[in-house]
C-alpha cells in the first residue's frame, strides 16, 4: 500500500520553504503529499488572510507540482484543526493497514507535547521531520518527546512503507530559511519579499493587498 503523508499547517502565506520540503519528502518517501491548510490553528494567533485565501494560494503554489496535492478536510471540518483528529478520520477511511506518515518542521517537532493527545500521533501515523535553521532536534527535545520517541527512529524512507504508523524519520535536506512571519513582516515593511514565494502566491497577495498592515 502506497504511503499516503500529510503536511499540516497554517501557510500564511505558502512560502519556498514549505515547497521544498514537501517535494523532498515527495521524492525521498515516494508518497503523494497532502497539505493541509489549518482553519483555526490551535497553536499560535489568528492568521492574516481568510482560510479562503491560504487556500487558493496553496492551490497556486501545487500547480502543475506532480505528487502535490492540496487537502481541505481541515478547512471543511468546523472547529481547531488538530492533526489527531485529522488522522483519526483519515485511519476510519483508510483502513489500519494503511501507512500514513505526518510531515512536520523541526519547530513544530519540538513542540509536539503541547499538540491535543500527541503521544496518539504515532499509534496513528509515522512522523516526518524536517529540519529547520535555528532549532536543533538533537539538543532541544522536551524529555517527554525524548522518552516517546526511544526505538522508533527509522533509518531508511522504505521502512514507513513497512507497516502503518509509529516511526520517525528525519528527512535529509538542505536547510531552507523562509518563513510566513518573514514573508508578512517584509511585505508590510516595503522590503524584498516577492523571491519567497512562488510568482504566482507574490502576484495573488499584490492583488489581493494581503499583509499590508503591520503586526
Ligand atoms: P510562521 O512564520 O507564521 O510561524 P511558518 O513559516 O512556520 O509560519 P507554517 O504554516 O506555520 O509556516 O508551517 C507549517 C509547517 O511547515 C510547520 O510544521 C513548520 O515547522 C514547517 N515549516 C515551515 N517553514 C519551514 C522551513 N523553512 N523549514 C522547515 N520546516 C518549515
Amino acid at each position: 500500500m502506497a504511503l499516503l503523508c500529510f503536511y499540516g499547517g497554517t501557510f500564511d502565506p505558502v512560502h519556498r520553504g514549505h515547497l521544498a520540503i514537501a517535494r523532498t519528502a515527495r521524492d525521498q518517501l515516494h508518497a503523494t503529499i497532502h497539505l493541509m491548510p489549518a482553519s483555526d490553528p490551535p497553536h499560535r494567533a489568528a492568521p492574516g488572510a481568510t482560510a479562503g485565501q491560504r487556500l487558493q494560494m496553496l492551490q497556486l503554489a501545487v500547480q502543475g507540482e506532480h505528487g502535490l496535492v492540496v487537502d481541505r478536510r481541515e478547512l471543511d471540518r468546523s472547529g481547531p484543526s488538530y492533526s489527531v483528529e485529522t488522522l483519526l478520520e483519515v485511519r476510519k477511511t483508510q483502513g489500519p493497514l494503511q501507512p500514513l506518515a505526518l510531515l512536520v518542521g523541526a519547530d513544530s517537532f519540538v513542540g509536539l507535547p503541547g499538540w491535543r493527545q500527541w503521544t496518539r500521533l504515532f499509534e496513528l501515523a509515522h512522523l516526518v521531520v524536517a529540519e529547520r535553521p535555528g532549532v536543533s532536534v538533537d539538543e532541544q527535545l522536551p524529555d517527554a518527546l525524548l522518552q516517546e520517541i526511544m526505538g522508533r527512529a527509522a533509518t531508511t524512507p522504505a521502512q514507513l512503507h513497512q507497516q502503518p504508523a509509529g516511526l520517525l524519520l528525519r528527512l535529509q535536506h538542505p536547510l531552507q530559511p523562509e518563513s510566513a512571519s518573514q514573508v508578512r513582516s517584509l511585505v508590510a515593511s516595503g522590503g524584498r519579499w516577492q523571491p519567497l514565494v512562488p510568482p504566482a502566491v507574490a502576484a495573488f497577495i499584490v492583488a489581493q493587498g494581503l499583509y499590508t498592515a503591520p503586526g
